[in-house]
Formats: C-alpha cells, sequence, structure tokens
C-alpha cells in the first residue's frame, strides 16, 4: 500500500531540504544588477560566508557546482605540470584528483580506502621524502560524502608542519560547510571550497573558494589564469559585476542571504552544530540497533569518525536498492544511493545506501526516516534488530 502521499522528503547527501523561507525569498523579479539592493546584499553575504569558514582572508564566489568549485581552487593555485598531493577517503577526495588531471595538473594520490580516514604517518613519509619540494599543494575533503568520514583536518595540518613541507593545504567542505565545525584560519586551512546546495540550504548552482595569503601568494606567482577562473576580481572587485565575471545569479542570492541569516543570525552556528551532532547521534544509534541482526552496518565504525552530515550504511546487496525502492515508492522518503562503494552496474552496487542529515533538518525529520526505514526492513523481511527507534529516541530525549 502507498502511503506516499504528503510532503516528500529527499534525505539524500543533497541537494539537501530547502527551507521554504529560501525558496519564496527567489520568488520574485529580477533586480537590477548594476546598483540598489543587489550591491548591498553581495556586501552583506560575504562576512557572513566569512565568518562560516572561520576566515579573515578572501572569499571567490562563482555561479558553478562542487566540480566547477574543484576546478576554480585548482586553476588559481596550481600550473599545468605542477604535482598535487590528493588524499582519498572516498570518492569526492578521488575526485578533485581526477578534475587536477584534466587540466593537466599531476596528482599523486594516496588513496586510504573506503572505510577510514587518511594515515598522517604515511603522509608524513611521503613529504619527507619530496626533498625537491615538487608536491604544490595538498587537497583533501573534510568529510567524504561517499563513505561518510570526517577527516580530522587541523591534526593534518600538524603533520604537515610537523615535517616543515610548504604545500598549499586545500579542503573540500562543500559537504558540511555551516553543519560541522570549521576554523580556516585557525587550522591554517590555505583553500578551502564550499558549495550551496548541502549544508548551506541553498539551490545547486553556487560555489565559494575561500583563500588565505599563501594561497593568494600562488595565484599570483601563475603565469596564466582564465579571466573566468581568476579569483582576484572575484574576492576584490573594482565594479559589482566583478564579483561574478558578468552577470549575478540574483535569484541564488536573495536565496542565500535568507540561508545565511537562518543560519548565522538566527540559529548560530554552534547551535546549529549542535543539532547536527545530536541528529547523526539518533541516526547512528538506530543503525546500532538494527546492526545486532542481519547485515546492515555503519560504514565508518569507529564513532569518531563519524560525519555529522550523511551517514554511509553497507547491507547484503540488493538489499540497499530494495529498501530504498520501497520507502521512495510507499513512504513518501527518498535514501541516497551508495557513491563509490562499489562499481555501478555491479551486483554489490545494490549493498549501499547514505541517509543525508545536513541543512534544515529537525528532529522529527530524523525520527521520521529512521521510522521509515525500520517499516521497511520490516516489509520487505530483511533481517534486522530491533529497538532501533528507542535507541534513536532515546537520543533525541536526553539531548
Ligand atoms: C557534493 C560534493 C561534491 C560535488 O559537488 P557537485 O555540486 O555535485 O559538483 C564535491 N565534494 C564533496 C565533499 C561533496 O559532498
Amino acid at each position: 500500500m502507498s502511503l506516499a502521499n504528503g510532503r516528500s522528503y529527499l534525505a539524500i547527501p543533497g541537494p539537501s531540504v530547502m527551507p521554504d523561507r529560501v525558496l519564496q525569498a527567489m520568488h520574485r523579479p529580477a533586480p537590477n544588477i548594476y546598483s540598489g539592493e543587489l550591491v548591498d546584499l553581495v556586501a552583506s553575504v560575504v562576512p557572513d560566508l566569512k565568518a562560516i569558514a572561520g576566515t579573515n582572508h578572501n572569499v571567490a564566489i562563482y555561479i558553478a557546482n562542487g566540480h566547477g568549485i574543484w576546478e576554480a581552487a585548482l586553476a588559481n593555485t596550481l600550473a599545468p605540470g605542477e604535482t598535487v598531493l590528493a588524499l582519498a577517503t572516498g570518492r569526492f577526495g578521488a575526485g578533485w584528483a581526477e578534475m587536477a588531471a584534466r587540466i593537466g595538473i599531476n596528482p599523486r594520490v594516496l588513496d586510504f580506502g573506503l572505510s577510514a580516514t587518511y594515515d598522517l604517518e604515511v603522509i608524513k613519509e611521503v613529504l619527507r621524502a619530496d626533498t625537491e619540494c615538487e608536491i604544490k599543494a595538498i587537497t583533501t575533503v573534510q568529510v567524504d560524502t561517499s563513505t561518510s568520514v570526517r577527516n580530522d583536518i587541523k591534526a593534518l595540518r600538524d603533520a604537515i608542519d610537523e615535517v616543515g613541507h610548504p604545500a598549499l593545504l586545500m579542503v573540500d567542505c562543500i559537504a558540511c560547510l555551516g553543519c560541522e565545525e570549521f576554523r580556516m584560519d585557525d587550522w591554517g586551512v590555505d583553500v578551502m571550497i564550499a558549495a550551496s546546495q548541502k549544508g548551506l540550504m541553498t539551490p545547486p548552482g553556487v560555489g565559494f573558494v575561500f583563500f588565505g595569503p599563501k594561497a593568494a601568494e600562488a595565484r599570483n606567482g601563475l603565469n596564466q589564469i582564465s579571466a573566468y577562473w581568476d579569483w582576484n576580481p572575484r574576492a576584490n572587485p573594482d565594479e559589482f559585476y566583478q564579483y561574478f565575471a558578468g552577470t549575478a545569479p540574483t535569484h541564488h542570492l536573495f536565496a542565500l542571504r535568507e540561508a545565511l541569516t537562518m543560519l548565522v543570525h538566527e540559529e548560530g552556528l554552534e547551535n546549529a552544530y549542535a543539532r547536527h551532532k545530536t541528529l547523526a547521534r539518533a541516526v547512528w544509534a538506530a543503525l546500532e540497533a538494527w546492526g545486532k541482526e542481519g547485515s546492515i552496518a555503519l560504514n565508518i565504525a569507529d564513532e569518531s569518525l563519524r560525519s555529522f552530515v550523511v551517514t554511509s550504511v553497507n547491507i547484503d546487496a540488493p538489499n540497499a536498492t530494495a529498501l530504498r525502492d520501497y520507502l521512495t515508492e510507499n513512504l513518501g522518503v527518498t535514501l541516497g544511493i551508495g557513491l563509490g562503494m562499489a562499481p555501478s552496474g555491479s551486483p554489490e552496487w545494490h549493498g549501499h545506501f547514505r541517509i543525508g542529515h545536513m541543512g534544515h533538518v529537525n528532529a522529527h525529520m530524523v525520527l521520521g526516516v529512521i521510522g521509515c526505514i525500520d517499516a521497511g526492513l520490516k516489509a520487505l523481511n530483511i533481517q534486522h534488530g530491533s529497538g532501533a527507534m528507542d535507541a534513536a529516541v532515546r537520543v533525541i530525549a536526553e539531548a
């Protein structure tokens, strides 16, 4: 029986749920793009973005998704033929390296597998061996959205400093910015990238590159950079149109303004971080209960390495696909596919799914998803431990 009619819930890790206020802010005619309200609005979002990033330095805004922002960050820091050390802890760390290769940068990938963080000893060894300093930058993700691992960025910075290697540290926070703590300046991050459609609760299409003084120096040392990717005019425009190298993404900016108001000025970042952490703990508690019988398991076993914005789950194939389909068709909740965990088209691909819990999510939404997964496991006769709902409810009640 279908019980899907009603407000549906896309519980995938991006695009995340957009607040009605954010959507409504877009429902209006285009503003003048040369003067007036839009100019003031952009001036007002810049400090809020920097506050979320924890930086006093620069931000360049692009009309792009995450892939575009990957390229923007690389195009401003590395020349073709130069080497980047890419730390892969899932599909997204690897994906950034693939983008580098396509524009002639030489990626050296250190792959740490699909259910772990990076090994700092291995990284230090590679950096120590790089006596000619051929590695110009190190790329990593704070949260890899495919595996749901959270990497310790401060510990990575300390490891680089311990070796004394001069490479830039570049961090992808696309999944988690605004939902998990990030302190760009305090943690010594040179470049940080983010996008609108995950923790920032805004439709996909706008991305951000934050950069500090060392990265600015790298940009200024390049022989050539495309007029479109160049972050200098975007970060320090003489004329308004230079913020976007052309027409501003007017409606995305109205949406972003509203989202930043909600996140930074109304809820407050610390409260948003605490909310995400508690909601994530409710999801984990449910998964641990289900996992007591049958094959269902959290992809990241070590709790201290689990992201607060997305949870990757493994289960005997093809039960992940069966469960996802059942929930979408019958219960009005859509879970995320497994990404990068098994080759697409292989039988194993159907043994992974993800729960997105980033951005505009609260207790009843997360409990609803858990209850629907529980119903799906029962309806499909998939073996699982009992007490998941109760375990999740207890996390919420005790928060
Ligand atoms: C979503 C995501 C990306 C890619 O973003 P797109 O907008 O899909 O191009 C890159 N990195 C991380 C960590 C992500 O979560």
